[in-house]
């Protein structure tokens, strides 16, 4: 019987490879940072969401040694039975006083709080608008919701303004979700004109921070804070610029009070770590206090935009850490990312179902900890790439 199945799955894979789809992730054998260890290969790190570095932040490492220690590894329990900690509390506590709301509730990761929050909220009676570029965790929340879903254009505040006209009157309640950065693109959402849009139809603004929190916003508290929007829902993730794991969503006490209880994504589940908690704690005083990395990573960002345009490269966005360059195919883009990688340098190919068909592209993300020489190798081997496209990127 299994062989049946392995033949069918093999079918399957072969498929995907077929269509130059195939995942492959590659190996890490070294601490996170700026120069990674990859499949024996000494590389430049430019494909992680640890912006600011802190992954391998001595601080959080004590931390997490300290927290395990003192209130060990496991928790026994989800949240609701045995597994609320004095120490979730208080880095719930501290989250919302972070991004400046009036509770916050931890999640064990983004895509369990964009699912539980999606779910808790919306039934049959509701509808949900979503902008086509949203994050896969918002797109299956939206998929386990039982409310109506329009994606929206883009960032098109005009379209979804239509879509309200139409749709708003015949529901209970309507949400309109959005990235704050979009985690593929690295553009911003227009986060005033949908305030404005949500306010005039009645509807609940839900913006998902994961890519802004930490790096963009005064002390990086996130999009909404930079643009002086206040959403009712926002969701921020711990495992990218905090260099944790786990995230939370933000809001009124009403809003966590619904979600503690009706979130399935939290209620079914063992409670994230105490010693996690411990670190996340840190991370919140360290991201705070980090203006001079912020400096860095949106510095070296620019610098990447500015050099790789001007070598002829697409290069849409700004304003993020998030620099994506255009390749077109699913081949073409991962030839490219292999002789990156030949070049040592570690980018990641993107290719559907992660972004639209046509619109492949190599993500660069440069971290804070990058020395200006090594940003100056990145953009010299995009150049040699450019001048000699079909042979190795080698010297
Ligand atoms: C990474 C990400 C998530 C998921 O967060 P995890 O903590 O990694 O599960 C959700 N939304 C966006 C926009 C993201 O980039």
């Amino acid at each position: 019987m299994t062989h049946a199945m392995d033949d069918e799955l093999r079918d399957d894979l072969n498929a995907l490879a077929g269509r130059g789809l195939r995942r492959n992730a590659r190996t890490v054998a070294s601490a996170h940072g700026p120069t990674i260890r990859v499949d024996g290969h000494e590389v430049l790190s430019l494909s992680s969401n640890d912006y600011l570095g802190f992954s391998r932040h001595p601080d959080l490492a004590d931390a997490l040694h300290r927290g395990a220690q003192a209130h060990g590894v496991g928790t026994g329990g989800s949240r609701l039975i045995s597994g609320t900690h004095e120490k979730h509390l208080a880095v719930e506590q501290r989250l919302a006083r972070f991004v400046g709301t009036e509770d916050a509730l931890l999640f064990s990761t983004g895509y369990a709080a964009n699912v539980g929050v999606l779910t808790a909220l919306t039934d049959s009676r509701d509808v949900i608008f979503s902008d086509a570029l949203n994050h896969a965790s918002l797109i299956d929340g939206c998929r386990l919701s039982k409310a109506t879903v329009h994606v929206f254009p883009h960032g098109d505040v005009d379209a979804l303004a239509a879509l309200l006209r139409a749709q708003r009157k015949t529901h209970r309640r309507a949400l309109i979700a959005t990235d704050a950065v979009f985690s593929m693109d690295g553009d911003c959402a227009p986060l005033a004109a949908l305030r404005a849009v949500a306010t005039e139809h009645d509807a609940w603004l839900f913006v998902d921070e994961a890519h802004a929190l930490g790096v963009l916003g005064p002390e990086g508290r996130g999009l909404s804070r930079e643009l002086g929007v206040t959403p009712e829902i926002r969701m921020g993730t711990l495992g990218k610029a905090f260099g944790v794991s786990g995230a939370f969503v933000a809001g009124s006490r009403a809003l966590t009070e619904v979600l503690r209880n009706r979130a399935r994504s939290f209620v079914f589940s063992t409670a994230p770590s105490p010693a996690l908690a411990e670190a996340i704690l840190v991370a919140t005083d360290l991201v705070e206090a980090a203006d001079d990395r912020r400096g860095r990573v949106l510095g070296h960002a620019a610098r990447l935009r500015r050099e790789l345009s001007s070598l002829g490269y697409e290069v849409p966005g700004g304003g993020t850490p998030i620099v994506p360059v255009l390749t077109g195919t699913p081949e073409a883009t991962m030839a490219m990312a292999r002789r990156l990688f030949e070049a040592g340098i570690f980018a990641h190919g993107i290719r559907p179902p992660t972004v639209a068909k046509g619109t492949s592209r190599i993500r660069v993300v440069p971290m804070a900890l990058h020395t200006d020489d090594e940003i100056q190798r990145v953009i010299s081997v995009f150049a040699e790439l450019r001048r000699a496209p079909q042979q190795s990127a080698r010297p």
